[in-house]
């Protein structure tokens, strides 16, 4: 069994649809072919200055998350990623040998530093992919399955291992990206040509995991459409429709072409009635799960000890192994 690792930052109270569709439910489904390690990397989530408490709640929040959408502890490790601290400890060895230019050429970089300009950017949100490499190398994953904002960090990862194994010797896996088969890209629901996002969706716009199902009704009510009045599945002309026409089908099961002869001489009311059904239906369980894990602290923080403990054997070793080859002295 490939061994893969995938993470969020708990840079939200609550997921959205789009991670639970794009992500959680094919993290669940990897479980049955890969050797599977999920974390919640909470240290990658200080670079955007997240308030103390809000982080200690998010990190929790997202874990469970993962817990109720199915993520299955006795298979997968779940972990946070500061209870392994050979991630902080890979990606100081990583920074030496990545080149200041390289770092600077990242264009998530790029884009970030622009927003808050000079004296707003850290040296973290500069060093982030190293942190993203040392995260991926540890656990000699061989796929990791990346959206396209993070293929130039997966490529720079691939790079960093395939330049230490040429100076040191063969050490570290290099990471393939994973290909989902076809996963639903969510759309914004006020915005439906960009896709929803933690940080840059209005509220309205993003279907929350912890959303109660009346908030979701409404959100899916006021979804932006158009004015032709026909459902049918047309990306470029009707990017709202179609937006809810994909959430429906990817939800339920039901082929795009069935919902379309389903919904023929039918307004959007009912379509947007029945897309809410099928959204609550699926969430309101997960929502009610992670609220049961939430209210129980203590054997989340069992469940997410007992990942780190796995977590740490595997990265522990990779570690030596890596300080050993670069001539650090090792202690008795
Ligand atoms: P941010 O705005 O902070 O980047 P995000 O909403 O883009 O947050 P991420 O934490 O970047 O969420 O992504 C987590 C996972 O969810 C990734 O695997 C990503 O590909 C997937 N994902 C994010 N947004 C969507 C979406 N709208 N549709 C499908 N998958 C998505
Ligand atoms: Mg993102």
């Amino acid at each position: 069994r490939p061994r893969l690792l995938s993470g969020m930052q708990p840079t939200s109270g609550s997921l959205h649809l789009g991670n639970y569709l794009g992500a959680l439910t094919q993290w669940v489904s990897l479980q049955e072919t890969h050797d599977a390690l999920y974390c919640v990397v909470d240290l990658h989530a200080l670079t955007v200055s997240p308030d103390p408490a809000a982080l200690r709640e998010r990190s929790r929040a997202t874990a469970a998350q993962y817990l109720a959408a199915g993520v299955d502890p006795s298979r997968s490790a779940l972990f946070l990623q500061s209870h392994v601290p050979a991630h902080v400890e890979l990606a100081w060895v990583l920074s030496c040998i990545t080149g200041y230019g390289e770092a600077g050429r990242m264009t998530q970089f790029k884009d970030k530093s622009a927003k808050q300009g000079a004296e707003g950017t850290t040296v973290g949100l500069f060093t982030y992919p190293v942190l993203m490499a040392a995260d991926i190398l540890l656990y000699d994953a061989a796929e990791v399955p990346v959206g396209e904002d993070q293929r130039q960090h997966l490529e720079l990862t691939r790079n960093l291992a395939q330049r230490f194994n040429a100076r040191f010797g063969p050490t570290f896996v290099v990471p393939e990206a994973y290909i989902p088969k076809e996963t639903a890209k969510v759309f914004d629901l006020q915005d439906p040509t960009a896709k929803m996002s933690k940080t840059s969706s209005s509220p309205k716009g993003i279907v929350d995991v912890m959303d109660e199902s009346s908030v979701t009704a409404k959100k899916i009510r006021s979804a932006v459409t158009d004015t032709d009045g026909v459902v049918r599945f047309d990306r470029a002309e009707k990017p709202g429709v179609s937006n809810l026409l994909a959430i429906h089908s990817a939800l339920s099961g039901t082929a795009i072409a069935d919902l379309e002869s389903a919904f023929a001489g039918r307004g959007y009311g009912d379509l947007k009635k029945e897309v809410a059904e099928v959204v609550t239906g699926v969430l309101g369980p997960v929502r009610e799960r992670t609220r049961e894990l939430l209210a129980d602290p203590d054997s989340l923080d069992e469940i997410l000890a007992e990942g780190a403990r796995r977590a740490n054997a595997i990265a522990g070793e990779t570690l030596a192994k890596v300080y050993d080859k670069i001539g650090l002295v090792r202690p008795r």
